[in-house]
């Protein structure tokens, strides 16, 4: 595996892979796969990271804290690191190359930037909640899909609405990347995997797998109601925030059902009509995010 800093070395590093890959490629994988994470991995980035090896040839993975989508000075601050067990696990894993930029490499100093906004999938959930922390996601992830060129780019449905986004941008720009959504690999009480989670007290890591409970709860709710025409999302999102803050370290900051193409809040829920439910939650200070499709 090579681990590279600079965009030059890793433009140049692989154009050689590409032209390898041309010369000798299989015809039914993709080139370039990339995976873009912030670091301190954790099983759900592996699952990202096995899904491009299988699919492309070159598999990059990207680690950078990108200060730009942080709305929070203390959550960039705290934002856990451990650069050294994480190349272990790419090396491990087969990556070919880790991308580690620094803040300067990605914003250089005295270069004026673009803005990038989609405040149609932005003004709600995450969005309404993290002033600009999309604006920031778009910027480096449209910079990354430029630096790298990828045929195809794995992103995780924990973060939905990011995912959305992305996959928004790309095509809105045009760009021929194949953004693809992977499933939310949980813990063992469901607990959504997130390297955040290495903040929670073992008090607090109690409390947070209410979270997942509350969601599935709600999917057992519309089961249970199965025969009516509809089902009021007010009603559904109390259910789950009320099992959520029975758990006294947990704060909900929010709980909403959405169309899940438009984001749109949904009213109610009607027969044969699928939906999103998605939360924010601060546990013990710690902010946590999940979500779940429903079917009613
Ligand atoms: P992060 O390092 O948190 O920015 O995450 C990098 C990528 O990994 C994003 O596409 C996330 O959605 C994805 N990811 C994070 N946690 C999980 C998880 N538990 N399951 C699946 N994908 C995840």
């Amino acid at each position: 595996m090579k681990a590279l800093q600079s965009k030059k070395e890793l433009r140049e590093t692989l154009h050689g892979l590409r032209a390898q890959f041309e010369r000798k490629g299989n015809p039914n994988s993709a080139a370039v796969g990339l995976v873009p994470t912030m670091g301190f991995l954790h099983e759900g980035h592996l699952e990202l990271i096995r899904r491009c090896k299988e699919e492309c040839a070159i598999t990059v993975v990207s680690i950078f804290v990108n200060p730009t989508q942080f709305n929070d000075p203390s959550d960039y601050e705290n934002y856990p690191v451990d650069l050294k067990r994480d190349l272990d696990l790419l090396e491990k894993e087969g990556v070919d190359i880790a991308f580690l930029p620094n803040a300067v490499e990605m914003y250089p100093e005295n270069q004026i930037s673009v803005q990038m906004s989609l405040p149609e999938l932005t003004s709600n959930l995450c969005g309404a909640h993290r002033r600009g922390h999309f604006d920031g996601v778009l910027l480096v992830v449209a910079k990354f899909f430029n630096i790298v060129d990828p045929d195809r780019a794995y992103f995780g449905l924990k973060d939905y609405q990011q995912f959305l986004v992305i996959r928004t941008m790309a095509r809105s720009l045009d760009l021929s990347v194949q953004v693809i959504g992977c499933e939310t690999v949980r813990e063992e009480d469901g607990l959504a995997m997130s390297s955040r989670n290495a903040r929670l007290s073992e008090k607090a890591r109690e409390h947070a797998a209410l979270i997942p409970r509350a969601l599935n709860l709600v999917q057992k709710t519309l089961n249970d109601r199965k025969g009516r025409y509809s089902v009021a999302c007010d009603e559904l999102c109390e259910i789950a925030s009320d099992v959520i803050e029975s758990g006294t370290l947990n704060q909900v900051e929010y709980m909403e059902i959405v169309d899940p193409d438009s984001l749109k809040k949904l009213d109610e829920i009607q027969t044969d009509r699928t939906a999103r439910i998605a939360t924010a939650v601060f546990c013990d200070g710690v902010r946590l995010i999940d979500n779940r499709p429903l079917h009613f």
